[in-house]
């Protein structure tokens, strides 16, 4: 099998290991890492059909973490895809109104995030070990509600680790608040940032970019790296999903062999639907992948026009994982349609960070042809939410509602009736006010107990247990900073 090396897009780091790069999580020069190549399919996709998602991922990972041995990445996937799961396909595929719902949300935390953060301890600490790193690694995240959360699941009491999540204080919904401050976990730490979720991911960013205060951290054994989907090792994982969704269609006789699939995902750092792109290079049978934006729709209008500009107002919506106007993991997509070219990619991001705005050139917009960009208003949502409902029965959340409604647009404006796989990323559980009242009207007279029996009433599902844990559960962080402090509060919180 062929060696995959991975280098910043911006061109300052080159020939990394995947382990390497899974440790690091950001290059040093502010860029993220990719393959040299994205790996080729070397075996039949027929073969995998009827195999169960822990011989899929393997046969999937396996092509981009070359050094990884089949035993350390076995032994990953096996730690990570069990019991957490509450069904033992881990990512069933729901057929309703003419689309295919892929439930990614059968994890620990309700959320799609598990599907790459319950793996990614497992893959870092075994990078640890491969590249004889003794000291701590320090996970420093941010999130927009639904990583936070899934990365101190994945990492809480793991030896050798410890994670601090900064999240937008306000920007997030009350259940994704408390399910991260009421984490357990010597080793978690949480942290309300008076910002949003950019101001969050920027000065994490900026964290990573500190030279002298990584030095410094280094002096007491402790090296910093990621949990967001800046790192390699979220991305790969993810790959995985949507060649089982093909699988599944394969055979549940859906589609004959080699028929094409689109995918719809509900975008906001651009890590999923980049992990669909990345399987179609790998030779999955894909058409379109339709990239579904809420009110903060910067990436319909980029893939609309080729300009991207984030000077908008930021919308807090009842999406709120999907409010992001910068979409970090886009880079990736950048880097590969200019031909790999960092000079261009490096030019680029100056323009964002010192103007906020950019235009690709046409050959990186041709480059690109296979994105379709669409975005569904807050009342768009909710009525796709109610709709599909009272069609079906089937009750999904308010992101894959935004990508629900946008398919559904998408479907009646160009009549493309090619057969198509939304990804389904949150438990409508963990959205239920938002959920509820697209299907109910009007439920302020209820509390959020009595909303989300009502869900389970509606939906005809229990409630699930990550839902039940957080009614008792005490509140263990209170930390707050403003986004100026961040690395102080990083520095007090690591007692140093
Ligand atoms: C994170 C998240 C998204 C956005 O995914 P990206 O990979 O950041 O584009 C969508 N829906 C839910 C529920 C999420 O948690």
């Amino acid at each position: 099998m062929k060696e995959i090396l991975y280098s910043s897009t911006r061109g300052g780091e080159r020939g990394l290991t995947a382990s390497q790069a899974i440790l690091r999580g950001l290059a040093a020069d502010g860029g993220l890492f990719m393959p040299g190549e994205i790996p080729a399919f070397d075996f039949d996709l027929e073969t995998l059909i009827g195999k169960s998602y822990q011989e899929t991922a393997y046969a999937v990972m396996r092509l981009f973490l070359t050094d990884y041995t089949e035993e350390e990445l076995k032994a990953c996937i096996a730690g990570a895809y069990d019991a957490k799961f509450d069904t033992p396909e881990m990512a069933p595929l729901v057929k309703a109104d003419g689309a295919y719902y892929l439930e990614l949300f059968h994890g620990k935390t309700i959320a799609f995030k598990d599907m790459a953060l319950s793996i990614l301890p497992y893959l870092m600490t075994t990078a640890a070990r491969k590249n004889g790193v003794t000291n701590k690694i320090e996970i420093l995240t941010a999130t927009s509600g639904d990583t936070g959360k899934a990365a101190m699941a994945g990492f809480a009491d793991v030896p050798g680790t410890g994670i601090i999540v900064f999240f937008p204080k306000g920007g997030v919904s009350r259940f994704q608040e408390l399910q991260m401050v009421t984490q357990k976990g010597e080793n978690t730490a949480v942290v309300a940032l008076h910002g949003n979720f950019d101001d969050a991911q920027t000065g994490v960013k900026e964290i990573f970019g500190d030279k002298a205060f990584n030095a410094m951290l280094a002096e007491h054994q402790i090296q910093l790296s990621s949990a967001n989907s800046i790192n390699i090792g979220r991305l790969v994982p993810q790959v995985v999903y949507y060649v089982w969704a093909y699988l599944k269609l394969r055979e549940n006789g859906e589609i004959a062999e080699g028929e094409k699939i689109n995918v719809c995902v509900p975008t906001g750092n651009f890590g999923n639907i980049l992990a669909a792109y990345f399987a179609k290079h790998c030779g999955l049978p894909v058409d379109k992948l339709i990239c579904a934006s809420n009110d903060n729709n910067v990436l319909t209008d980029f893939f609309n026009t080729g300009v991207y500009d984030k000077n908008r107002d930021f919308m807090i919506t009842t999406s709120p994982s999907m409010d992001i106007l910068v979409s970090s993991n886009l880079e990736r997509l950048l880097y590969l349609a200019s031909g790999c070219d960092t000079a261009e990619d490096r030019v680029l991001m100056r323009l964002l960070k010192e103007t906020g705005k950019y235009r690709i050139p046409q050959k990186m917009r041709d480059a690109m042809v296979d994105f379709r960009g669409g975005c569904a208003v807050q009342e768009e949502v909710a009525a796709r939410i109610r709709d599909l409902y009272e069609k079906s029965g089937y009750v999904i959340d308010t992101h894959t509602g935004v990508a629900s409604a946008v398919y559904e647009k998408y479907r009646k404006e160009t009549g493309d009736e090619t057969k198509t796989v939304i990804a389904s990323t949150a438990s409508p559980f963990k959205f239920s006010r938002a959920v509820m009242s697209a299907i109910q009207g009007d439920v302020s007279g209820l509390d959020d107990w009595e909303v989300i029996d009502l869900l389970s009433e509606k939906a005809g599902i229990p409630i699930p247990p990550a839902v039940e844990e957080i009614r008792t559960a005490e509140v263990r962080h209170r930390t707050e900073c403003d986004p100026d402090k961040m690395e102080e509060t990083v520095a007090k919180l690591l007692g140093i």
